[in-house]
């Protein structure tokens, strides 16, 4: 799931439908942060119904049994996806923000860095993987400046 999450967030999320996007880039970058719903929160209400799509045909057609467990999986990783992004990093839900340890710290300070520069890395749970492949050296993302190939507001 965190190669699917790349791949979405990546060519997806910085690719067509941005300007969705942006909003929750626009947002996380103020200092008093809104916690409402932004046009973002539009991604995991459309994932939600592939899952919920995935699950009835899984229980309802002959030969399709097999998407229950995957898409248990999925759940059970967009759960912890959600708390992890929403509720630890951004701070929507406010006891999860208190949770402190080296993992949610080490995972603030990556997907810190994919909104300070729109680049890597774009995955969530495993972030340490993606930023391997980064172009930008660190002083450019703590500046905050920004890859070439898509300029987004913050
Ligand atoms: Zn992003
Ligand atoms: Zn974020």
């Amino acid at each position: 799931m965190e190669a699917v999450t790349y791949v979405v967030h990546r060519f997806v999320m910085h690719g067509p439908f941005e300007s969705l996007h942006r909003s929750h880039h626009r947002n996380a970058a103020a200092a008093f942060a809104d916690k409402r719903p932004e046009p973002n929160d539009v991604f995991p209400a459309a994932f939600s119904l592939v899952v919920i799509a995935a699950l009835w045909v899984g229980f309802n057609v002959s030969g399709f049994a097999w998407l229950v467990p995957l898409f248990v999986g999925v759940t059970v990783y967009g759960i912890v996806y959600t708390a992890i992004h929403d509720g630890v990093i951004h701070g929507r839900v406010a006891w999860m923000k208190r949770i402190d340890t080296h993992w949610t710290r080490s995972l603030t300070l990556a997907h810190r860095a994919h909104h300070q520069a729109n680049n890597e890395p774009y995955g969530m749970l495993l972030p340490s993987l993606t930023m391997r492949n980064r172009s930008l050296p660190a002083q450019d993302v703590r500046s905050g400046s920004r890859a070439s190939h898509v300029p987004v507001d913050q």
